[in-house]
């Protein structure tokens, strides 16, 4: 039985259930397992297997307290057609390296991976908790998490979603799916901010134990999507596992031999969920985190020094453009073994002196994590000559990926075959996309779309079809302070 207990050394222990309804812990802290479970199969004899069955084995392995039926119909609902490519996660290469194709559901982003389970994990869970309060899901977003997490919930009984984006800090398309969002219980703001203050915000709401009174009261209960929610982050964990079982498929390596991983990383939950599983036993020697300008975590692994008194750069793979990357205390606390109290301190300074370094036991536990950093002529550069040599096209954040694995492959000279998670479909950035394969000038997002279609052929997500003349739904624009009050309003 694997029981979930916060990074910040509170003991009140959760089941997973009660663990992905809460979202957040009571002192602040994120849920983590208390161990990290071993494969429960062994890796030989799931060659060939559906991403269906590996993942339904890896998740209910974390989720012990559902029973395999249950998990089973959480997979079933969400790796359904709703994903575009039979596989699910198609691997495919591309010069050097291979692509852990994870945008092939309805938004086009690989947060779909996690945000079409997460609505049957939650409510499976209210149900086996008998939680009767409608939950409402509150989620601070750099762009795809936002809509991804609307298509998962949109008319999904029981439930409200919230969704807060920075205005002007998503791209076209990201806005644009975002305010057509349908479903009667879905609610859509911008605010006149950053991701991080959007994140900031969020969490002040959740740690607002007055206003959870005063809902209380109302029958409603609050409850997170981002990737601090534990319900988020196991089905993620699923996808390296079939990726490494893919490779020995395809006779790329065999069992037992060491995989490299690159993840493009923003809030740290896609590289912490890779970490998760090495921690099961799948081969990953080295954990590659790619960011872009925004480069704290890189300097944070090359330093032990996580200092966020820095500018902070918008760049054209908007889904890092982030400061602070909440999962990093996940990792800061089963490196520490599992000392909340440390971590707690650690927090404690980011809030106050806006900087943290850490001990010895935790660099020296980092040390399979490399950092890199690619800014965004060098992320265009690389979307240039993938496609160019070898007709694959990727998007800015899997270009900025495959761009930091390129400078530490030729660093290191180190050949470990790489599995590199691609997170978006190219159509989503297709400005820079387009003008990255030559392509020129277009009127808007819409018109680049068409143009990088044209020219590669690479067929166009359903859900990016017909945006531009579907009709606009949610117009609120807000400053911070008022995130609050627009809750409370919309919640009526
Ligand atoms: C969210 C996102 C990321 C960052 O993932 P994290 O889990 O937050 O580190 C990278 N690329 C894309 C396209 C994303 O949507």
């Amino acid at each position: 039985m694997i029981s979930y207990k916060s990074t910040r050394g509170s003991k009140n222990f959760k089941n997973a259930a009660q663990a992905v309804i809460q979202g957040i812990a009571e002192d602040k802290g994120l849920y983590v397992p208390d161990s990290v479970p071993k494969l429960p199969f062994e890796i030989k004899d799931m060659v060939g297997k559906p991403y269906k069955e590996i993942a339904q084995a890896v998740i209910g392995s974390f989720f012990t307290d559902y029973s395999q039926e249950e998990i089973r119909a959480c997979v079933d609902g969400a790796y359904d057609s709703k994903f575009e490519e039979k596989e699910i996660v198609p691997v495919k290469k591309g010069g050097d390296a291979y692509f852990l194709e994870l945008y092939h559901g309805k938004t086009a982003a690989f947060k779909d991976m996690a945000l079409s389970i997460l609505p049957y994990l939650l409510t499976t869970a209210m149900k086996k908790e008998k939680e009767e309060k409608k939950i409402c899901i509150l989620t601070a977003t750099s762009g795809d998490t936002g809509k991804a997490a609307l298509e998962g919930f949109a008319d999904v009984p029981g439930t409200e979603i919230v969704v807060f984006y920075p205005n002007k800090g998503v791209s076209q398309v990201q806005e644009r799916q975002m305010v057509t969002q349908e479903g009667a219980n879905t609610h859509v703001f911008a605010i006149n901010g950053n991701f991080d203050d959007a994140q900031t915000g969020v969490k002040k709401i959740f740690n607002d134990n007055e206003f959870a009174a005063e809902l209380a009261k109302r029958g409603l209960k609050l409850s997170s999507a981002n990737s601090i929610n534990i319900g988020r982050l196991v089905p993620q964990v699923a996808y390296y596992v079939y990726g490494y079982i893919k490779l020995v498929g395809d006779g790329v390596i065999t069992v037992g031999d060491s995989i490299n991983v690159t993840v493009p990383t923003g809030n740290f939950g896609n590289i912490l969920a890779a970490y998760y599983a090495k921690q099961m036993g799948i081969p990953i020697a080295k954990l590659i985190c790619a960011s872009n300008e925004n480069r704290v975590l890189t300097d944070f692994i090359n330093t032990g020094v996580y200092d966020i008194r820095r500018e902070f750069y918008l760049t054209n793979s908007p889904s890092m453009d982030i400061l602070i990357s909440s999962n990093l205390e996940r990792l800061l606390y089963h490196l520490c073994g599992n000392d909340g109290d440390e971590v707690r301190k650690l927090m404690e300074s980011l809030d106050s002196e806006k900087k943290y370094e850490v001990g010895e036991k935790i660099r020296s536990g980092m040390k399979d994590f490399v950092g890199g950093t690619a800014n965004v002529e060098e992320t265009n550069a690389a979307i240039g000559e993938m496609y160019e040599k070898n007709g694959y096209l990727m998007d800015t954040h899997t270009a900025v990926a495959y761009k930091v694995y390129a400078d530490y492959r030729k660093n290191t000279g180190d050949k470990t075959p790489t599995l590199i998670a691609s997170t978006a479909s190219a159509y989503k950035f297709a400005d820079s996309v387009a003008k990255s394969i030559g392509l020129g000038d277009e009127a808007d997002g819409f018109a680049y779309i068409r143009a990088l279609n044209e020219k590669t052929g690479v067929r166009i997500p359903a859900g990016l079809k017909g945006l531009e003349t579907k009709e606009i739904r949610h117009k609120g624009v807000l400053d911070v302070p008022d995130m609050k009050k627009a809750v409370s309003e919309c919640l009526k």
